[in-house]
């Protein structure tokens, strides 16, 4: 299981695609990305070997520089296409991505229900993309804040909206997270070697430190939104 995300100015399919297969040591039974293309989030995933992926998005290619990635390790839903992250609300104007297990989803499943929020899956992951969506008035950030409070349970996630496509938000608790500094461009990942080819400068994550990534910026702050100042990790090594 791994996750990687994106945001630049090159194109992020090849990206993210790469970063996972860097991350197949995790082991992993499906694989998809959601990529903003003109401010819509295209999604392909589906079950099996990564080079599935690969090949469908060679046939249907997604452009677009923000995206993000993930490889699944079931937990919740048997593997299938549908269970694949990424997972999506309503209007697929918000898409998530998340490694670990949401303990009290089956709780949060019934309250999104009773709400209206119809679940085409049956992964603990869905009741995030829709509890982003209950709590989206405007601002992805506040929203990601206001829904990880509700979870109870690990969690890495990468989150993009398309009414904000500048934006990749990002969160852990007990599941690993890292982040990557580029020129121009930044990267999330499960794991280091993820992002190596791309940049030696990481910041490593702590629990339930919100991240916010633009294109020229990292920003780490706490759910109550205080700014954390993190010093950055140079990678020596090679993968
Ligand atoms: N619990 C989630 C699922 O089963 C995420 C599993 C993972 O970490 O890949 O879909």
């Amino acid at each position: 299981c791994g996750i990687v995300g994106y945001i630049g100015h090159r194109q992020a399919s090849p990206l993210l695609v790469e970063g996972l297969s860097k991350l197949e040591y995790r082991g992993y039974d499906s694989a998809g990305v959601a990529i903003i293309d003109n401010d819509k989030i295209q999604i392909e995933k589906c079950k099996g070997r990564l080079l599935n992926l690969e090949e469908k998005l060679e046939e249907k290619p997604i452009n677009g520089v923000v995206g993000i990635g993930h490889t699944r390790w079931a937990t919740h839903g048997e593997p299938s296409d549908i269970n694949s992250h990424p997972h999506f609300n309503k209007d697929k104007t918000i898409s998530v991505v998340h490694n670990g297990i949401i303990e009290n989803y089956l709780y949060l499943k019934e309250w999104l229900t009773s709400l209206g929020y119809n679940f085409l899956t049956e992964t603990d992951t869905e009741v995030i993309a829709h509890l982003v969506d209950y709590y989206y008035k405007g601002d992805i950030v506040k929203a990601v804040s206001q829904a990880v409070e509700k979870l109870e349970g690990s969690y890495a996630l990468g989150v993009v909206s398309s009414n904000e496509p500048d934006k990749l938000v990002s969160i852990r608790k007990d599941s690993p997270l890292i982040v990557g500094i580029g020129e121009g461009e930044n990267f999330i990942a499960s794991d280091i070697p993820a992002i190596l080819a791309q940049t030696r400068k990481v910041y490593l994550l702590e629990d339930k430190e919100l991240v916010v990534l633009t294109r020229d910026n990292v920003e780490i702050m706490t759910l109550e939104g205080m700014k954390v100042e993190k010093e950055v990790f140079h990678v020596t090594w090679d993968a």
